[in-house]
């Protein structure tokens, strides 16, 4: 169950949700897991057609607030060529993103966004600048998150902080019923959105229910192992080559594992120009590519795939959580280790600096 205070809660049978969605739809995209091709996505949500909650999404949803691509602001020279001005810029700011919710998110989904909030609202340190792009995306977009069921032999959300019931990050927390939905809003914006006639008042059975049913999915997972001691544990192995070479023997460098884990938020900024006009755009990066730290004199301090994973995996168990109160880099989805064509899987190289560093 979500560890969060509950601000409203309300029902919805399923013969209204896709009528309440066409309605949260008015003035707003609503994003939800469809199926596209052969796998299931966070799309557009489409009249007619239902969200897909038999399959959980193949990526994460965070390319609703941190677009693969977006075009930052568009620029070009003042005046005319060979005026005395040129060489000024004009800039123009792209358009405001627009209201937006993501409904039916995994709750791992929406705590991968846990972990953007601090680095991109400026680390709460003064002089540290904000992304008022992916922020303003942020406070546009409401999160609904669907509670796990059947968590998958690759999830550990429980390893890091999380279950398969968290609402961490999100607006509002939804739990499958018999003939329904139970939702239950955490912050005024997700109980905004339950203010709608196609809902009716939930009651304490069905509240009684959905805990029941949070409760089964937390038994059906492992019991996760503790991970105390991994940020100091993966820094205590930062210079040992041979623990890093046998982690990453398998590791093709093809950043499938970056691109689709919902805590990655790297970018590389390019400007693309057509004569004296152009727009500045930023895409996402992998570190997990030897591109990622070549520098331009052609030194790269990162050449090694060795190098690169350390850098992945300290980054979400040891940097990242000694600056950001003990929290780690990492909602457990396991999208890294599914989608791994080598089989690479995380969980195990933490197990491992941590056995590595009892064993010393
Ligand atoms: S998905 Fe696997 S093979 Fe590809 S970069 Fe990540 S760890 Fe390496
Ligand atoms: S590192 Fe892997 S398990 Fe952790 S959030 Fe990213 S994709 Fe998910």
């Amino acid at each position: 169950m979500s560890e969060q205070k509950i601000v409203s809660r309300k029902f919805i049978s399923l013969g209204y949700l896709p009528a309440w969605l066409e309605e949260l739809a008015l003035g707003r995209t609503v994003y939800v897991p469809r199926q596209e091709g052969r796998t299931v996505l966070y799309r557009p949500f489409v009249p007619g057609d239902l969200p897909e909650f038999s399959r959980r999404p193949a990526e994460s949803a965070k390319h609703v607030l941190f677009p693969r691509s977006e075009g930052l602001f568009s620029f070009c020279r003042k005046g005319d060529p060979g005026a005395p001005d040129t060489r000024g810029l004009l800039l123009s700011e792209s358009a405001e993103p627009g209201q937006a919710v993501i409904f039916g998110a995994l709750s791992c989904d929406a705590r991968g966004f846990f972990a953007f909030d601090p680095v991109y609202d400026g680390c709460g340190t003064k002089g540290i600048a904000k992304d008022v792009y992916y922020l303003k995306r942020r406070e546009n977009t409401a999160l609904i998150v669907k509670a796990c069921k059947t968590p998958l032999s690759t999830c550990f959300c429980h390893w890091t902080g999380g279950g398969p019931a968290s609402a961490q990050g999100a607006d509002a927390l939804a739990t499958d019923l018999d003939g329904g939905i139970l939702l239950q809003a955490v912050t005024k914006k997700g109980a905004a959105l339950l203010e709608s006639a196609k809902l009716s008042p939930a009651t304490d059975d069905q509240e009684a229910s959905a805990r029941a049913a949070h409760e089964a999915a937390v038994k059906a997972m492992p019991s996760s192992p503790s991970l105390d001691g991994a940020p100091e544990a993966l820094l205590g192995l930062f210079d040992n080559k041979a623990f890093w070479h046998a982690q990453s023997a398998g590791c093709l460098s093809c950043g499938a594992c970056t691109y689709l884990c919902p805590t990655c938020y790297c970018f590389n900024l390019t400007d693309e120009s057509n004569g004296i006009a152009g727009t500045r755009l930023r895409t996402w990066d992998t570190c997990m590519s030897a591109l990622f730290t070549m520098e331009a004199s052609g030194h790269n301090p990162r050449r090694d795939k060795a190098a690169r994973l350390k850098n992945r995996v300290g980054h979400k168990f040891s940097y990242y959580p000694r600056i950001h109160d003990g929290r780690f880099s990492c909602c457990g989805c396991g999208r890294c280790i599914r989608s791994c064509p080598s089989s690479v899987d995380i969980r195990q190289i933490v197990l491992n600096a941590l056995k590595e560093n009892a064993d010393v």
